[in-house]
């Protein structure tokens, strides 16, 4: 038969792929997360994410940050568990007895910053990591000089660039990028073997083999900061549970523009509307749409 490329995943195939939980199912079966992130001056940005993570279904979340933002993820999230990986500033431990190998998948780059000890962070989770590897905003920065790495991972491996990390990857500049969105992103995941969300008005989702997917929910009121941390918490989630990589990825971008856009339709608006609102409207996507 024609295999079609490219298509807009909707309702339609959101509700088609979703597994229905099974009525015995313990937390195990969900997926246990590992989100990398956070400094002292931007703790909202993981705590946002890991709370994303887990309203999105995934069975237990675990926030690798520092010391000082351990509180500010309890406060907004008791259900999460805590790695610790440095008292102000995120950083490898060195003696290696952290583990990254024991989680379903893990996230990178939220608050982290742009410093050395980060970019050795990144490094060591794109050795070690099992299970899929997420990488969004500071991580990305550090991912570029090690870009060629990433095509000896075992597993899959996630960028969620907006347009402006997209250029940054691809030594280009916005303008340039979004006159050819699709075939920038078709030959980055192809070069590299990676998965890539590129983020904007207009979600492009593409995989390796060169499948792409438009997600096309969401409005102006996600143009604010903390909207990319929250799809990444939903990313972690989706890709842990038992769906295709193409199919979780697109469904996070699905289920994150559709929380939007209910809440702007009922109780809030595009200009009053928070990051941390489309965490909550998670619930009502599922109880419209599931
Ligand atoms: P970030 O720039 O990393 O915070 O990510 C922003 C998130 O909000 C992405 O998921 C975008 O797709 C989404 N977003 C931002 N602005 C809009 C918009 N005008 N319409 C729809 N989605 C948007
Ligand atoms: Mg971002």
């Amino acid at each position: 038969g024609v295999r079609i490329d490219r298509m807009v995943w909707g309702e339609s195939n959101f509700r088609r792929s979703m597994p229905v939980r099974k009525m015995d199912s313990h937390k195990g079966d969900h997926g246990k997360g590992l989100i990398v992130g956070g400094n002292t001056v931007m703790p909202g940005s993981i705590a946002m994410s890991v709370k994303a993570a887990l309203r999105t279904g995934a069975g237990l979340v675990t926030a690798g940050t520092t010391e000082t933002v351990i509180p500010a993820v309890a406060a907004h999230c008791p259900e999460a568990t805590y790695l610790l990986l440095g008292e102000k500033e995120i950083k490898p431990d060195a003696n290696r007895t952290v583990s990254f190998d024991g989680f379903d998948a893990t996230a990178v780059g939220m608050g982290m910053g742009r410093h050395d000890n980060a970019g050795k962070l990144v490094s060591r989770l794109v050795e070690d990591t099992l299970g899929p590897l997420i990488v969004d905003a500071d991580g990305l920065h550090h991912l570029k000089p090690i870009i060629s790495k990433v095509k000896e991972r075992q597993h899959p491996t996630i960028l969620t660039p907006h347009p402006g990390e997209m250029a940054m990857l691809l030594d280009t500049t916005v303008p340039e990028l979004l006159a050819q969105p699709f075939s920038f992103s078709k030959e980055f995941a192809a070069e590299h073997q990676v998965y890539i969300v590129l983020k904007g008005q207009f979600t492009i989702i593409t995989a390796p083999d060169g499948r792409q997917a438009v997600n096309i929910t969401g409005n102006p009121g996600l143009a604010k900061g903390g909207s990319g941390d929250v799809l990444s918490g939903m990313i972690l989630a989706m890709v842990m549970q038992k769906l295709s990589m193409f199919e979780a990825l697109s469904n996070a971008c699905f289920v994150h523009g559709k929380s939007a856009d209910l809440l702007v339709a009922e109780t809030h608006s595009e200009y009053d509307l928070l990051a941390s609102d489309v965490i909550e409207g998670i619930a009502k996507v599922y109880r419209t749409f599931l």
